[in-house]
């Protein structure tokens, strides 16, 4: 019998409540049958909304300070079993397990950092315009917040706002992606652990149009911090504006890595190899445009080729493996698609762009890491997100033009430039239209105490990540307190 698993809500363990389930299996390999989740309904989704309010009115009432120390022994517990959950990420999410640790690490980094952040939490006091009266602001609490979050950063993405969000004083409805259900179900098993009280937290799993959708249509719900597509991020959006809700999105990136003819090419083939293939392509962060200078276009590219001809496919908790499953069927079906539109549109498929062979690999989702050459910035493979392990490479001649290539997108999360000359960096860290601009290190790499997060369609101009994260999960109080004795009016008296 497979290992059956719940949703958290009010405090207790237990089954969706028409008692449907989905399965949970490993991508590198479909015979392995993780377990089954909860197939969950709207009324479970009322259940969960309707204690994280009750826990609210407790929670918000409790000192930051006291919030953030439950942050603290999360992440002290989750350094304890690091090893044990990267395992469990890697078998559910398919990524070598120097990843996954690196997953966890991130959620550790988190917790660490919003722990302490509960002593901060800082206002801003300014001088009133009137006399014997003082002005304060400080930050609030929302109420209850929904956290829809995708799979690739499966323990990353959900810390970047259980915590902050908890130390600011919010009660949560969680619902984790269908394809890593365990891992969000450690996360709750920890925090319940640190001492999260009922009703704090609840995690709800299922589909996003059923469970996701009764989180963001939920009147009790506050608030909706959503990472995913930018198809789905949109509805979320609309059904947000329709109800007056806060929305935090956090969508697609097309990031590009440029190479100037005076970089350390080494280190530029290195970066690439990481941005690109790490995480088999599957990161919001992720290299998916390589923009190199005309000089060194032909060298760079044989240098790449020959490296990515090295890269060991396989399944991720195998060490020396470095290149993963991709997480389903659907998204493997959706990077084929892609290679045939780059063949079609005329560019040049150098390497990879099938399906590999190997005993090893034909039970798993698996896809050949691919470059195409000669692509064209307005090329379909040049302009959408790809989800996957497929690099285009286009050519430019001047550092103007690369950063014109790099900005010719819909989105802008990441973005990276190597070269040697500091003038050159400085005008690619001004111009470049992106959340995150890297100086000689690829498009991926965020730390937690950092903002994160896109321009443009990226994103609506939330930032996760840092001290910025705390504008999402806060309102801000201003109050006014006269001490003068007598009425004073304000623009009147003054
Ligand atoms: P992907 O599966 O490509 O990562 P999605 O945007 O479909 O991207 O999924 C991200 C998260 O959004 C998942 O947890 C998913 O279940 C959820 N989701 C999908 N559709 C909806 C929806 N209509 N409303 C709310 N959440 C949704």
């Amino acid at each position: 019998m497979p290992q059956k698993f719940q949703n958290y809500i009010d405090g207790l363990w237990c089954d969706s409540s028409d008692m449907g389930t989905f399965e949970n299996r490993n991508p590198a390999n479909w015979n392995d049958l993780i377990g089954t989740f909860p197939l969950s309904t709207s009324q479970d989704v009322d259940r969960a909304a309707n204690s994280a309010a009750n826990a609210f009115k407790k929670w918000r009432l409790l000192p930051a300070p006291a919030r953030g120390e439950i942050c603290r022994k999360a992440g002290e517990i989750m350094l304890l079993r690091k090893d044990e959950i990267a395992a469990i990420m890697t078998r559910e999410m398919g990524k070598p397990l120097a990843e996954t640790k690196g997953d966890v690490q991130e959620g550790i980094d988190t917790a660490f950092y919003c722990g302490t952040e509960g002593r901060r939490l800082f206002g801003i006091n300014t001088p009133s315009e009137l006399p014997n009266k003082m002005n304060l602001s400080f930050r609030v609490p929302i109420g209850v917040c929904g956290l829809i979050t995708p799979w690739n950063f499966p323990m990353a993405i959900p810390t970047w706002n259980i915590f902050p969000g908890l130390v600011a004083g919010n009660t949560f409805v969680f619902k984790p992606a269908e394809d890593t259900p365990h891992t969000a179900n450690i996360l709750v098993e920890i925090l319940i652990e640190a001492g999260v009280p009922q009703g704090v937290l609840n995690i709800v799993h299922g589909a996003g149009t059923t469970v996701g959708a009764a989180i963001v249509e939920h009147p009790l719900v506050q608030a909706v911090s959503f990472t995913g597509s930018t198809k789905t991020g949109k509805t979320v959006a609309e059904q947000c504006g329709t109800r007056a809700k806060h929305v935090c999105l956090e969508m697609g990136g097309k990031n590009a890595q440029i190479v100037m003819p005076d970089a350390d090419m080494e280190l530029a083939l290195h970066g690439v190899l990481w941005g690109a293939f790490g995480t088999t392509g599957q990161r919001c962060t992720a290299t998916s445009r390589l923009i190199l200078h005309e000089a060194i276009y032909d060298s760079f590219i044989d240098k790449l080729k020959s490296q990515v001809a090295t890269l060991k496919i396989g399944d991720g908790s195998i060490g020396g493996n470095q290149v993963g499953p991709i997480i389903n069927e659907k998204q493997r079906r959706n990077i084929e698609r892609y290679v045939k539109i780059g063949i079609d549109e005329g560019a040049n498929c150098i390497i990879g762009g099938s399906i590999p062979k190997g005993a090893d690999l034909e039970n798993g989702w698996f896809f050949e890491p691919t470059i195409f050459t000669d692509v064209t910035p307005n090329m379909t493979i040049a302009q959408e997100e790809i989800f996957g392990p497929v690099l285009s490479v286009i050519k430019c001649t001047s550092l103007e033009e690369a950063i014109e290539i790099s900005n010719g997108v819909i989105y802008g999360l990441s973005s990276s430039i190597y070269t040697r000359d500091i003038n050159a960096a400085m005008v690619a860290v001004r111009d470049i239209e992106a959340g995150i601009t890297y100086v000689n290190a690829p498009t991926i790499g965020a730390e937690a105490h950092m903002p994160f997060g896109g321009v443009k369609a990226t994103g609506n101009g939330h930032r996760e990540g840092g001290w910025t994260v705390f504008d999402f999960y806060t309102e801000w109080k201003s109050v006014y307190i006269d001490f003068s004795g007598h009425l004073q009016r304000a623009q009147i008296d003054n």
